[in-house]
Order: C-alpha cells, then structure tokens, then sequence
C-alpha cells in the first residue's frame, strides 16, 4: 500500500468549477453567496471553496426534485439501469481524478482499484429486478399483488471518510429505485461527490434527479429530514448526529436508515494463523489512519497467545510509514483539527486509565509533517473492557488488546460494547467459527478477515447502536421503496 498519486497534479479538473453545487441541473452557489474553505489535511493547503447553504437552498433541491419526479419514476427500470451503468463508465474512465480529489480532501493514500463504477454497476442491475409478489385472494373475480415503488423525494447526509463510496452508495440504490435525491456531503470532503455528480450529469440522468447541496450540517444537513417535502432520509455519521436527524424525521413522521459507528472487535483463538491475523488487523486499524467504521479496534485474544500477538502487532505497526498523501506511506493524516484533538485525548485517557502504550502514542514531527494533523500508529496492551477506549469509538489508528480466559469471556467482551457493525474471529477451527459467527452481535462478521471485506452485495449495516437498515447489496434498493397492495375485481364477475 503505498501513494501513487503524482506530487505535481493539480486540481484543475474539468469535473469541478469552485463554489458551485448541484440543484437542478445548475451548478449554483449558495443562496447566501457564502462558502466553506475545503482543505487538504496533510498540510491546511486550501483545495477550494464549496457554498455554504442552508435551508433556502435545501428547500430550493427539493422543489427541483419534486419537479423532476413525475418523469423520473415513469422511466422504465431497464432505461434508468443503462443511464446508470452510462454513470458507471463515466466513473471508470476518471477513476484517477475522482482517486485524487477523494485522497486530497481525506489525506489518504491511494488505495487501489477504485470500487466506485463496480458499486453503481451492481445497483443499475438491482434497478429492473425490483418486484412485487402476487398474493392469494378469498375470490377468484379478484387478483392481488404488491407494486414496490419509490417513496418520492429522498434526502441523504453522508460523512467525509469514504466520500465517494458514500455519495455512490446512497445515491445509486434511491435513483434506481424511482426516487429523486437530495443529498449533503461532508462539509470536510465535499470534492468527490460534486464530481460524481457531475459525471452523473454528463451520463444523461435527467437535471433534478441528483441534487447535491454542500454545507455544514447543522445548516443545510439539518434541513433535510426536517423540509415537509422529504418521504425518506438516509443517514451515515456519528450516532450524536444521527439521534438528532431521527428526531427531525419523527418530527416529520417519515423512515430513514441510519448508518452510524462501530467499536469492532477481532477474537484471536489459540489456533489462529497470528503471521495473517497481525498485519491484517494493523492494515485494517490504519487504513484511512482509522476513520473507517469497520476498523476492528479491540482485539479480544485468548490468553495462551497474548504475548505473542502483542509482539506481531507492534511489529505489523512499527512498519506503517505516516505522512503527507504524495509520499510513499502507508498512512496519512487525520480529517480535521477536532478529530486530532479527539484521538490525541483518547490515547491520554488509555494510559490515564492505566493500559500500557507499546507503540505510538505520539504524534510525528518533522518538517514533512508541517502543519498536518497527523499521529502516529498506537497500540495499547492490558486494556480492561470497561476503559473508555475499550467502550468508545475512536476514529482513529488506536488499537486496544484485551486479553481473555475462554470462548465464553471472548463472547461477552466482543458483545459488551454499545456498537455492533462488524466483528472478526480468527480461528482455524471450523466449529469455533461456526459458533462465533452467530454469537457475535454485529451486521457482518468475519472469519480470517479484519474489515468483514470482500463480498460483492453483501449488505452492509449495524446491530445495536450501530444504526438500523442495510446499504449496498439488492436489499440498499429495496430500501429505497415502499409497497402496495392492489386488489384487483373485474367489472363483470365470473359465471359459476
Ligand atoms: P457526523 O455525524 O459529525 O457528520 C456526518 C454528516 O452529518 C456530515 O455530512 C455532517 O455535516 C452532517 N451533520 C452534522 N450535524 C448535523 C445535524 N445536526 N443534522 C443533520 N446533519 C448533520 O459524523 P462524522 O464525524 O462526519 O463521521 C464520522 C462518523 O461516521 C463515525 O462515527 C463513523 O463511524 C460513522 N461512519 C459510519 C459508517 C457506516 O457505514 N456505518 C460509514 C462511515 C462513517
């Protein structure tokens, strides 16, 4: 894993103009006219400028939605499927810029083939197998049969650490499903979402379809789920937020999904292969410098092989290389000011509470590392399960070991955590993966695989306070819909 992005590139990108966002088919600034600076965060380089808006132009996407609806849902399936897969090629052939602005406005390496066209591929052939079912009637003058349709006008908010696989994710399954969209980015990585709405765009999906409108979330994120003209919110973003944006939508009485965060563990048993287990827990603790949902942060492990797990990881860690994105590293900086403050506070209250650092716990220094908001890779061993780094979600390359004594004890440390989004168990015993698979409360688990990766339509969602409803696979589509029962009678009944 090391950048390939050229040093000297530039944004200058026909995909993007500055301070300009999606509302029906317009590429306009803020009502305001004010902006939000977006920064790269390995060196608070400014990258460009996005409108700062709130709920005038939430309220003006809306009404572009609402007047590009009718057309939209009476598009056949199979049309809205090859103007999606037009998207998916237009993806393709700039996967290196779309690469680019998403690992500037993130700090991140590059992370290799780009997943972005496969996703919106796969969803533009869920778009023409959204079906209803028939159903038997007390008559045979009636039929009966469920239509799934779209709810209508969609609202989405995502979260800058993935930005591009969020926007495609969210915005694919709601327009193939009939619905049109109103969606927020991050204030963070706003960059390549507009850019993928722009591809959109230029596929031929109709103005108003996708309306994407930047700002900070409590301004135009909160206006979503509240405006009356929204039947259906999808959210992805920190259970804090997330209360709040399920609020708005009680208030408004309509259903959302909600995507939040994740404390997952990965359970070593004796018997596990450690040479694979290690480097690929500490990749999967590092990549995104740990701004991933999935991130197996707590590593659950039987006693008898503690020490030398502890050994494997520090090793696996000590060999990430941090710095800025157009080096060869591994591991970039952190998003923002907040979040470094945040991760900097948690490594204090791990030692605070009494865990032992065995690597990191600092931040870099150096002139490559200016004014970015790196730290550096952190592995704590001794960790109790009621340390708050053991209980809290940490965003961050911070790993907690917890040693245990049996299977049991292994089950109710991994499952004593408020989140439930992804669980790994390394094991090469069949029947402890077997049991582990469903013990473990989480919406995927992994066995042998650090970030539960790797399936294609697999859907993707929380147990617990992880959040309610899938994202990717058929059933992200299905979820966009809502269902009708028709009973049908002849005019004129049957003669008996
Ligand atoms: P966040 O909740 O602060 O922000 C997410 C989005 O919500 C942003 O677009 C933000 O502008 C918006 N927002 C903020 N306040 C709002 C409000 N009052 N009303 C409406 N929208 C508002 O989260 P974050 O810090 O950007 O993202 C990190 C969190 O996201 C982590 O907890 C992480 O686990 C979670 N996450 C979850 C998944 C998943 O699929 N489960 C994926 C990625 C990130």
């Amino acid at each position: 894993m090391t950048a390939v992005i050229d040093p000297q590139a530039t944004l200058d990108t026909p995909l993007l103009a500055d301070n300009v966002q999606l509302i029906g088919g317009e590429w306009v600034p803020a009502a305001s006219g004010e902006t939000i600076d977006v920064i790269n965060p390995a060196d608070r380089d400014l990258l460009g400028r996005v409108p700062r808006s709130n709920a005038e132009d939430v309220d003006a996407a809306v009404q572009a939605a609402e007047r590009a609806l009718p057309g939209w849902r009476d598009t056949n399936a199979t049309a809205r499927a090859g103007l999606l897969l037009r998207w998916a090629s237009l993806v393709e052939e700039n996967a290196q810029i779309l690469d680019q602005l998403e690992s500037r406005d993130v700090g991140r390496p590059h992370w290799g083939p780009s997943p972005l066209a496969g996703m919106i591929r796969f969803i533009a052939g869920q778009a023409d197998k959204v079906q209803g079912v028939s159903l038997p009637t007390y008559s045979p003058d009636v039929l009966g049969f469920t239509l799934r349709e779209p709810y209508g006008v969609v609202g989405a908010i995502i979260p800058w650490n993935a930005p591009g696989p969020m926007f495609t994710n969210e915005v694919a399954a709601a327009i193939a499903a009939g619905n049109t969209i109103v969606i927020k980015p991050a204030e963070d990585a706003p960059l390549a979402p507009l850019a993928l709405a722009r591809l959109a765009m230029d596929a031929g999906i109709p103005a108003g379809v996708i309306n994407v409108v930047t700002g900070l979330g409590s301004e135009a994120g909160a206006a979503i789920p509240r405006h009356p003209g929204i039947r259906r919110v999808g959210f992805t973003g920190s259970p804090a937020t997330g209360s709040l944006v399920m609020e708005s939508c009680a208030l408004n009485l309509i259903p959302l999904h909600l995507e939040l965060g994740g404390k997952s563990p990965q359970v070593i048993f004796p018997d596990a292969d450690l040479a694979v287990a290690a480097p690929a827990i500490a990749t999967g603790i590092t990549l995104n410098t740990g701004q991933i949902c999935a991130a197996g942060s707590r590593v659950v492990v039987h006693r008898s092989v503690h020490q030398e797990v502890v050994e494997r990881l520090a090793e696996a860690l000590q060999k990430v290389t941090v710095g800025p994105w157009h080096q060869q590293v591994n591991m970039g900086p952190l998003i923002n000011g907040r979040q470094h403050e945040r991760v900097r506070g948690y490594i204090e209250a791990g030692r605070a509470g009494g865990a032992d650092v065995v690597v990191g716990g600092d931040a870099p220094s150096g002139a490559d590392y200016g004014n970015g908001f790196f730290v550096n890779p952190t592995l704590f061993d001794n960790v109790s399960p009621d340390m708050r780094i053991a209980q809290e979600e940490i965003f961050g390359p911070v790993l907690s070991v917890i040693p245990v004594d049996d299977e049991q004890e292994a089950i109710e440390v991994a499952n004593g955590v408020d989140y439930g989004l992804v669980a790994s168990v390394w094991t090469q015993d069949v029947g402890t993966a077997v049991r582990m698979s469903r013990a473990l409360q989480a919406g995927q688990v992994g066995v042998n695989n650090a970030l539960g990766a790797g399936v294609i339509g697999g859907p993707f969602g929380g147990y617990k306070s992880s959040g309610f409803g899938r994202t990717m696979g058929a059933d992200a589509v299905l979820n966009w819909t809502q269902i009708k029962t028709v009973s049908m009678r002849g005019a004129t009944p049957a003669a008996h």
